[in-house]
């Protein structure tokens, strides 16, 4: 065999918190890779293979490598990733390999970090550790950093294969794509509802978004907001389904017998119990929403208490805690932000004053709610419902 020329190249992924899962883990790799097939589509992936404890996304040699690392980004379960070069599992292979894909610019400092799973392989990591970074230094001159290296290169060793990498990147963290099963995530033009959708498809949930508005009392912004935010959040999900379901008119009915305080309340209800709706087809088992404790009117312990009541599917709220800026700053990350500050007309905020009620009992919104046809109401807004599908990179309708 020519030692000198690398096997292939592949993306090596990491899942530290996917190692933990114990007996789940192989289900937990199976999401995984499949979501990695669909992510990399009709980039030249080969093949995905499970060396120890590792996840080697193999790739042609004329892979389209920026967008390899592109989509890898979005990819979650991923604790980091390197670009790789599989080499035999040898001394000089490794050492010969690294020498020669060296970066051409020298880094502040190096230092070579040996990983070794193959117990067999006659070196010790130190040892090899030591003598790859000195053919380094003999060759190039490039200080060596133990502490603070600013470029680390990596050395895996598998039975029966080597790796090696220059640096590793980020993953997106969490746990794979559909593992977490099926939510219903409520999404606004706001800042918040996108960030809370994505914390959950974060820890593996698919989600499936939607977005009330009061079209045509109000203007068509607000959907064209939930449509661009399900783009971004698609990323993540490869596919994201969307409906927007219009609840303007059902709006203007409550307001003929329900007090101007408690209407966004009334809404909220309403929102949740058609949301719910949508998760009982969808085979969900949880509801969404961006709500942050105390943020606004609608956002005391009370009016959520209140608001919460109307479902019995669980309801997830996980911004309850933060600050805004914090969320501010993930939605930046994100790249929801941007979308979200273009201003629209939210519907909660027809036909209501500028003063809802802050402090909602059940009593009264029970009985404001009595007179109205609230099973009607939902059927209603759910046959005017429209759904479109959003995938990525890719942009479908239907
Ligand atoms: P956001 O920034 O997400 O709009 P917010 O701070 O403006 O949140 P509210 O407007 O009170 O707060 O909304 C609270 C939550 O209720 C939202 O995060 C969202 O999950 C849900 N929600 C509100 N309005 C809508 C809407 N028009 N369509 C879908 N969900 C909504
Ligand atoms: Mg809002």
């Amino acid at each position: 065999m020519d030692h000198e020329s690398p096997v292939g190249v592949s993306v090596l992924l990491r899942y530290q918190e996917l190692a933990l899962k114990g007996r789940n883990r192989p289900w937990f790799q199976r999401h995984l890779i499949r979501h990695l097939h669909r992510a990399l589509a009709g980039l030249g992936v080969r093949e995905i293979r499970v060396p120890m404890g590792r996840l080697e996304v193999v790739l042609g040699r004329d892979a389209a490598m920026a967008e390899v690392r592109e989509r890898l980004q979005y990819v979650f379960g991923l604790a980091n990733y390197s670009v790789a070069v599989r080499v035999a599992p040898e001394m000089e292979a490794i050492a010969a390999g690294i020498l020669k894909d060296l970066p051409r610019e020298a880094p502040a400092g190096f230092r070579v970090r040996v990983r070794r799973a193959d117990k067999q392989f006659p070196a010790r990591t130190p040892d090899i550790e030591r003598e790859i970074g000195r053919r380094i230094v003999e060759a190039r001159g490039w200080p060596v950093n133990l502490s603070d290296p600013a470029l680390t290169i990596g050395v895996e060793i598998v039975p029966g294969e080597a790796y090696y990498s220059f640096g590793k990147e980020p993953g997106a963290g969490g746990l794979p794509t559909g593992t977490g099963g099926r939510v219903v995530a409520m999404l606004s033009g706001g800042i918040d509802s996108p960030v809370a959708a994505w914390r959950m498809m974060r820890r593996g949930c698919q989600a499936t978004l939607v977005h009330f508005h009061s079209a045509p009392f109000l203007s068509r912004a607000s959907q064209d907001k939930a449509r661009e935010l399900a783009r971004v959040l698609a990323r993540y999900q490869l596919r994201v389904t969307l409906h927007l379901v219009p609840i303007g008119e059902i709006q203007r009915q409550i307001t003929l017998s329900v007090p101007g305080a408690l209407r966004v309340i009334l809404y909220r209800r309403l929102m949740l119990r058609i949301a719910e709706r949508i998760a009982l087809r969808s085979s969900a088992h949880g509801l969404v929403t961006g709500d942050v404790l105390g943020q606004v009117a609608s956002q005391t312990l009370e009016n959520m208490a209140v608001t919460g009541a109307a479902v019995t599917m669980p309801l997830f709220r996980p911004l309850i805690g933060m600050d805004k800026d914090e969320i501010v700053a993930e939605a930046e990350r994100l790249g929801t932000y941007r979308i979200s500050i273009v201003p629209d007309e939210d519907c909660c905020t027809l036909f209501t004053p500028r003063h809802p009620v802050t402090r909602a009992r059940h009593g009264e919104i029970e009985d404001a709610e009595r007179g109205l046809p609230t099973g009607e109401f939902v059927d209603t807004a759910l046959r005017a419902s429209v759904r479109e599908h959003v995938t990525w990179p890719a942009v479908e309708g239907s």
